[in-house]
């Protein structure tokens, strides 16, 4: 795995807590909130990338996590916590196989950030369907997944 420094970086307003992203090879940026310059340097980077779909996602993840305080998840801890179980609940809804690859694909990006064909088959099994021809090929052509390193996906 891949893991050097990302291109944009998520940082935190120092001033008004207002996360944003950052293209990291500049020395500052402008918090567009409070109108604040940040020195990238001094910052703490909370999350690195190289795609900006990712970096709006991690924003996205961080303010659901501030609004409120509380996390949605803390309300129904009696809810399954297993990724994979989680996953082939709420595939159980779907229509049809698109549908269910659909939903199984946003699920486990929600629950795990990124999600493998393994993981996908682990939720199948758990569906009572095994041996799925060519899944990877029909989770790649789902309109809004996205590979952000060989083998890896994520809902977007
Ligand atoms: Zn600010």
């Amino acid at each position: 795995m891949k893991d050097e420094e990302g291109k944009y970086g998520v940082i935190v307003c120092s001033r008004c807590k207002t996360p944003k992203t950052a293209l990291l090879i500049n020395q500052t940026t402008k918090c567009h909130q409070c109108g604040k310059k940040l020195i990238l340097k001094k910052m703490k980077i909370h999350y690195r990338t190289d795609s900006k779909e990712e970096a709006s996602w991690a924003i996205g993840r961080m303010n659901a996590e501030m609004s409120g305080g509380e996390l949605p998840e803390k309300e129904d801890n009696k809810k399954e916590r297993d990724p994979h179980v989680k996953a082939s609940q709420e595939a159980e809804i779907a229509d049809n196989e698109k549908e269910r690859l659909e939903i199984i694909s946003r699920v486990l990006s929600e629950e795990l950030g990124s999600f493998k064909v393994d993981d996908v088959k682990r939720v199948y099994k758990l569906l009572g369907k095994e041996n799925i021809e060519d899944l990877e090929e029909k989770i790649k052509r789902l309109e809004e997944i996205y590979e952000p390193e060989e083998g890896v996906f994520r809902s977007v």
